[in-house]
């Protein structure tokens, strides 16, 4: 019997609405990756973690077994600031969009999955008004604390409603690696089309679904990721809302991202970026079976060679380590069956995961301060996109302990 809670992802498009999305990846039954468990007894609970594609618009998506609060509640643990490289990419953000729109002084900027205020700090410096929505309480509290004015709700038409009302519409909106986790995408891109008056721009990053394909990168599918974009799916999720894609960035971040634009339909004429990337994405096979299939096959690989690599350290009595307790590594490590005694440790710099287990495999988690005293011979870097910070810490950390990712094949790193 299936325990959907809607057919959006499992049966539908939660993009362009059409029926038979095609299986792609089964990954199985996996716990929610950002679901510490508290002991090292304490089961996971688990959901399908299971990849399909609609062949009519491209989205990559999965079905929807829990609500939003369970995955997104008060103590969401991901802290933007924990990472510098993300930081960083915040501050080109801020500097590029300030220069391509004309922003001014006393200009509205709004961003939705606002976190720790990461982003919105930096906006605010440079002169702006900010309003954060955020969900998660705990870091919408951290944002407030940094004088962030923050929304404490999930976003959606009904709330888009109530801050139209109360703030106005601002000149910009950055929706930036939140649209893949909305169940009820419809309604999301409902509010942001209500937000915005034809000088509004809305910025959307996310990892292309056409490179998370091409780079074997099955690890970023997890449980808070429902969708997997590319342009030809914005633009076909867009149409109903009133919203276009007018432009589109390539971006490095997350392993190969886009930053889409959407503005009110009419408003802006359509850069030829557009019309490029989409042809980029059909003649890469986005809509054929063959891309989907041979991903698959990929994956299966980098999955059966992270278990042997681990068997092959343990034959030889050699200690690993984990560094980077991110969802991506659940995973992956999910999903090649990793167990406690395959890990001696994961450490991760957000104090939010530190004295807890990684979910299904039950690895503890420690600050990174305690990787030394583990004396790893291999260190295992799971959130591979940010793999070169990641290296140098441990290169500091654990001199002479070797550097490893997983995806897309097993490697040692610098
Ligand atoms: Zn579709």
């Amino acid at each position: 019997m299936s325990d959907e809670l809607t057919p959006r992802g499992s049966l539908t498009c939660r993009g362009c609405g059409s029926d038979g999305l095609v299986s792609v990846l089964d990954l199985g039954r996996q716990p929610l990756s950002n679901e510490m468990a508290l002991t090292t007894t304490e089961p996971s609970p688990t959901f399908p973690l299971h990849l399909r594609v609609c062949p009519a618009c491209g989205l990559g998506q999965i079905g929807e077994y829990v609500l939003p609060e369970r995955i997104f509640g008060a103590e969401y643990p991901y802290l933007s600031s924990v990472s510098t490289s993300w930081l960083a990419h915040a501050g080109e953000y801020t500097r590029h969009m300030t220069e391509e729109l004309g922003l001014t002084e006393g200009d509205l900027v709004m961003e939705v999955a606002s976190n720790d205020g990461y982003l919105l700090t930096q906006m605010r410096d440079a002169g702006m008004r900010v309003l954060g929505i955020e969900p998660a309480l705990q870091v919408a509290e951290i944002a407030r604390s940094r004088g962030v004015d923050t929304v404490n709700e999930f976003f959606g038409l009904a709330l888009a409603e109530k801050v139209a009302e109360s703030h106005g519409r601002p000149r910009l909106i950055a929706a930036n690696n939140v649209m893949a986790h909305v169940p009820d995408l419809q309604d999301f891109l409902a509010g942001l089309s209500h937000l915005c008056d034809d000088d509004t721009v809305v910025t959307v990053e996310n990892p292309s679904f056409v490179t998370q394909m091409q780079e074997t990168q099955f690890d970023t599918i997890y449980h808070e990721h429902f969708s997997y974009l590319s342009a030809h799916a914005v633009a076909a999720a867009t149409r109903d809302v009133g919203l276009e894609l007018t432009r589109v960035e390539k971006l490095t971040t997350h392993g190969g991202s886009n930053r889409y634009w959407l503005t009110r339909t009419g408003a802006r004429e359509a850069h030829p970026s557009v019309a490029e990337v989409v042809a980029e994405e059909l003649a890469a096979g986005l809509l054929t079976p063959e891309l989907w299939e041979d991903f698959a096959d990929r994956s299966r690989a980098v999955i059966r060679g992270l278990r042997t690599w681990l068997d092959e350290r343990h034959a030889a009595g050699r200690t690993v380590a984990g560094y980077g307790a991110a969802a991506k590594g659940n995973t992956l490590m999910n999903a090649a069956d990793v167990r406690a005694d395959d890990l001696v440790l994961v450490v991760d710099g957000s104090e939010a995961k530190q004295g807890k287990f990684l979910p299904g495999s039950h690895v503890p988690v420690a600050a990174p301060s305690e990787l030394a005293a583990a004396e790893p011979d291999d260190v295992l870097v799971l959130p591979w996109n940010i793999a070169p910070e990641i290296s140098r810490l441990v290169a500091e950390l654990t001199p002479g302990a070797a550097c490893w990712i997983a995806v897309p094949e097993m490697r040692e790193i610098g």
